[in-house]
């Protein structure tokens, strides 16, 4: 491996690392980027005595991504956000994690904790929730504590479903209520062009519990023969992308889509800008297009820009990772140190 700094290094453009695999090391400070996640799949398959949704996910990191910048401090949680839709308080998921992980290691020290949001707000997009994987792994560096990823991943399930597959992310199958993770193989860059109007938010809860009461079938038995799954493991695996687009599916499309039909209208319009499948992601109301080039996202995203006033549209591509650490530029500027 090469060291930080070396003269390879110099000219290059700074490459944020994977956190989890750096060599832990003081810091008083760190700035993290936390990836947003689509549903390239969720299947509902039943209910739970829990009151949670019993579900099949196929989740995938993209590049769209908050900053997280974590100070160290003498003691206490500070929270800043300029986004005027992201609370400041103890309801912030971002905060709710740095108390968590505060209370569970019994440590003294504080942090600083500023969110630079350009993941949009409840748009199923899962942005709370990789804050609070951010967060989770930052302070783990931040504060010494030297935990593992599994621990990390068992404290995020108690934040919320998408959590723990943000501390990882990449491209992964969830299961039970969306906190079983099985890691599938890395499919880096898949071109995406996004959709979210503006003005419209989707809470998560309203969108299972509307599932639910148009649901004939309360209790739902899951059906092999009616489920997909096997169908975009396999279009992963070979990495075929119409295949994988013509097997997309999110079974919360049906209340977001019956209720707010500008969702159905983007995800036509998607498909008629040359997307090779769309859907909508999680609870919506952010549809996605699987695009056969970036630039052609990108060409799309600036016609669609004209036809839909009042929506937001991000090209963008899978990421294989869900937290990244920044790196230091101070850090960079160090000459490298030659062994021996
Ligand atoms: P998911 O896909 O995980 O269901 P989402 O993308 O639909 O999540 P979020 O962006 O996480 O939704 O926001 C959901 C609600 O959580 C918002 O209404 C907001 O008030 C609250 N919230 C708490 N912490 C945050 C945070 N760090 N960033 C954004 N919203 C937050």
């Amino acid at each position: 491996m090469q060291a930080r700094g070396s003269d390879a290094d110099a000219d290059a453009e700074p490459k944020p690392e994977p956190v989890l695999y750096a060599v832990p090391r003081p810091m008083q400070a760190c700035t993290l980027i936390a990836h947003a996640k689509i549903n390239l799949y969720l299947e509902i398959l039943g209910s739970r005595p829990d009151g949670y949704s019993q579900v099949a996910m196929v989740l995938q990191s993209i590049r769209l991504a908050d900053r997280v910048e974590l100070k160290r401090c003498h003691h206490g949680i500070h929270l800043s956000c300029q986004h005027p839709q992201v609370p400041l308080d103890a309801t912030n998921l971002a905060y709710r994690a740095a108390e968590l992980l505060q209370k569970e290691s019994h440590t003294t020290a504080g942090v600083d904790i500023h969110l630079e949001k350009h993941i949009p707000v409840a748009a199923g997009l899962a942005g709370g929730s990789a804050d609070a994987a951010a967060v989770l792994v930052g302070l783990n560096q931040l504060w010494g504590l030297g935990l593992t990823v599994a621990d990390l991943q068992t404290l995020a399930a108690r934040l919320g479903s998408d959590v723990p597959f943000c501390v990882q992310g990449g491209t992964q199958l969830a299961t039970g209520r969306g906190e079983i993770l099985e890691p599938l193989a890395d499919w880096e860059g898949i071109p995406l062009l996004l959709a979210k109007p503006r003005y419209l938010q989707v809470s998560t809860a309203w969108a299972y519990q509307t599932f639910w009461s148009m649901q004939a079938d309360k209790t739902l038995q899951p059906n092999p023969r009616a489920s997909g799954l096997p169908q975009i493991l396999t279009a992963l695996e070979h990495r075929d992308l119409q295949a994988l687009a013509n097997s997309l599916r999110n079974d919360l499309e049906k209340p977001v889509l019956a209720t707010h039909t500008v969702v159905a209208e983007l995800r036509s319009a998607l498909c008629a800008a040359g997307a090779l499948g769309s859907l909508m992601s999680g609870s919506g109301p952010t549809v996605f297009g699987i695009m056969p080039s970036l630039e052609q996202a990108s060409q799309a995203g600036d016609r669609l820009r004209q036809q839909f006033q009042g929506v937001d549209f991000w090209a963008t591509q899978t990421s294989p990772t869900g937290i990244l650490l920044e790196p230091d530029p101070q850090l960079l500027s160090f000459p490298s140190i030659s062994a021996g």
